[in-house]
């Protein structure tokens, strides 16, 4: 029973720590589309800027300068957006393969491998040659 209470509280736990990720995944992938959709504002400034430079007789200068800077400190927070993503898809790939480790064991591994004391019911390794809880000989 008490197994049984501690595997439905734990998957409990991972269902909400799965879609915790999840939420977190779409805040950055929104983020990551605002970002992306400042870059792109930047390119048509930048692309209208150049034309009326050059519809002006002007030459290129500062302006680009600073636009550029933008973009870097843009392009560097894509990349921190996208490393938390992958990061969580990791953390999604550590739990489901936890939760198979979980599945199988009860079921089949624990009964086959572990020895049960005649004297106090304590379950011992298969290897074990005295029981853990009471010192008996198994
Ligand atoms: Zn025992």
């Amino acid at each position: 029973m008490e197994e049984i209470k501690s595997m439905i509280n734990k998957i409990g736990k991972n269902i909400t720590k799965t879609s915790k990720d999840i939420i977190k995944n779409t805040k950055l992938s929104m983020q990551l589309s605002s970002q992306e959709e400042k870059l792109k504002n930047i390119y048509i400034e930048i692309g209208k800027k150049v034309y009326e430079i050059y519809s002006y007789g002007g030459n290129i200068g500062e302006f680009f300068d600073e636009k550029y800077k933008e973009m870097l400190s843009i392009e560097k927070e894509i990349d921190i957006i996208k490393q938390k993503i992958a990061e969580n898809k990791n953390s999604d790939n550590a739990y489901t393969n936890n939760q198979e480790v979980i599945d199988t064991r009860p079921n089949v591994s624990n009964v086959q491998e572990c020895r049960i004391c005649q004297a106090c019911g304590q379950k011992n390794n298969i290897n074990d040659k005295f029981c853990l809880k009471c010192g008996r000989i198994l």
